[in-house]
């Protein structure tokens, strides 16, 4: 599932690499593919059409965020506007204060409505709550019976009164035999159809003022791909859904039903069925279905770290430091790490101005040089590092520091000789003193 979809947003990303920050002009090629993704994803073409254009206003309005290329933040936006139409976090299902708590199935037939009103039963009962199901479906002995089978299958009983009754009486009765049981909740199975038809409308909505449901959950096969919006339109217009539960999502889904329910109806898909066991059925987590959609954890795991470390404060502190040369191993240790955190230096050391020219076997090389200073830094005292004169004065204890990061004295010679240049020159720089340098950041 969605692996279609994630194999074309591919080219949407590379339409992007290796561009200096998100544009106008460049946002069209890229914007151009996640629409075609989305579709050939079975995507409602309306909620197609609005997510780009979210997805266009949040890029042109990005900041530029040290650290992250172009690509790698628009897949961030991307992912936050899947997150967006879908809902951030799990919706639980609703709990009436008033037990039983009513949960109404709606959907068409085949969709899996009968196996889902089992599967949620199981779910509740995981978690220490007794339910009764109710057989509402009198047009089709075979659902019955179906249903019935699936609660002895669980042990959670059935409420049923034939085919000959009248479905909303059985609906009513049912709850009343809820309340009588004191069980936790009561999940009323309803007939569908194979198509929307008036009949089983107007049969849901007398089921549904009968009882009063606290949930009313629209069971949608995901296979059913565009067709999904118009399906929770109009449920949702006549009878009113409160949620969803998606199902078949274990099959060859394209999956774009996923991405219209919420953004059609604003109710959330609260389970997906992954199986047509009674165990199959998981909490619909919204953020990471995003996160699979777009196959890109790590990704969006750099993105985020870069924006939280890269507070103002903490560079406030570091430029007050740079100013009065306090500035030590520790914190260069610091800056190193933030740096590697982020990815390779080269991705860093392209965003600072006039470095982009920089060549590939100088990049190596600085990463080389990175991992042997932090290495030797590794090997320092605390005291060392605060303080490196230290190690300007001392044979022994350039030695020692040799020895336990497996460079020569020789190289750590130099490391203290660069350090106290590059603190004086960083000092320098702090207090204006290089003619020509332009404020970091203004590039
Ligand atoms: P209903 O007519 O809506 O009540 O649908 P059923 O509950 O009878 O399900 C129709 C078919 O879909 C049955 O064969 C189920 O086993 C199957 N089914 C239901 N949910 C899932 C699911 O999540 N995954 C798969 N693969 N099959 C499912």
């Amino acid at each position: 599932m969605f692996e279609a979809l994630s194999d074309r947003l591919e080219s949407a990303w590379k339409t992007l690499r290796g561009q200096d920050k998100i544009s106008e002009s460049n946002i069209q090629d890229a914007l151009r593919e996640v629409r075609r993704a989305l579709l050939e994803a079975d995507v409602n073409l309306q909620v197609v059409k609005d997510f780009i254009e979210e997805v266009r206003e949040s890029a042109l309005g990005a900041e530029v965020i040290t650290g992250v290329q172009p690509d790698q933040q628009f897949i961030k936006i991307v992912h936050d506007q899947l997150v967006e139409i879908m809902g951030a976090t799990n919706e639980p299902l609703a709990e009436s204060n008033k037990p039983p708590t009513v949960i109404l199935m709606a959907g068409l037939q085949g969709t899996g409505k009968t196996t889902a009103t089992a599967k949620l039963a199981l779910h509740l009962r995981k978690q220490e709550q007794t339910s009764l199901l109710v057989a509402t479906d009198i047009y089709r002995p075979a659902a019955i019976d179906q249903l019935v089978t699936l609660g002895e299958q669980i042990d959670v009983p059935v409420f049923q009164l034939g085919t000959d009754a009248n479905p909303v009486e059985i609906a009513r009765q049912g709850l009343a035999a809820a309340r009588e049981q004191n069980v936790d909740t009561v999940i009323v199975d309803t007939a569908g159809r194979l198509q929307i038809d008036p009949e089983m409308m107007s049969e849901l909505a007398d089921i549904k003022k009968a009882i009063k449901p606290d949930e009313t959950l629209l069971v949608v096969d995901a296979m059913t791909g565009q067709e999904a919006a118009n399906l929770t339109q109009t449920f949702h217009d006549q009878i009113g859904i409160t949620g969803a539960i998606l199902t078949k999502m274990d099959g060859d889904t394209r999956g774009g039903a996923a991405l219209s329910i919420r953004q059609i109806s604003g109710k959330p898909i609260k389970f997906v069925g992954v199986g047509e066991k009674v165990e199959a059925l998981q909490p619909f987590y919204p953020d990471r279905m995003a996160s699979r959609i777009l196959g890109m954890g790590d990704v969006l795991t750099l993105v985020e770290k870069a924006q939280e470390e890269f507070d103002i404060a903490d560079a406030e502190k570091m430029q007050k430091k740079i100013m009065e040369a306090q500035f030590d191993f520790t914190d260069f240790l610091k800056q190193m790490r933030l740096l590697k955190n982020m990815g390779s230096l080269g991705g860093v050391m392209k965003l600072i101005p006039g470095m982009n020219k920089i060549s590939n076997s100088q990049l190596q090389e600085g990463e080389t040089k990175l991992k042997q200073t932090e290495a030797m830094i590794n090997s320092m005292t605390k005291e060392e590092r605060k303080n490196p004169q230290l190690l300007s004065n001392s044979p022994s204890r350039r030695r020692r520091i040799a020895k336990g990061s497996g460079y020569t004295q020789n190289d750590v010679g130099k490391l203290v000789t660069e350090f106290q240049r590059m603190r004086s020159m960083m000092q320098q720089m702090g207090q204006g003193q290089m003619p020509g340098m332009s404020p970091a950041g203004g590039g």
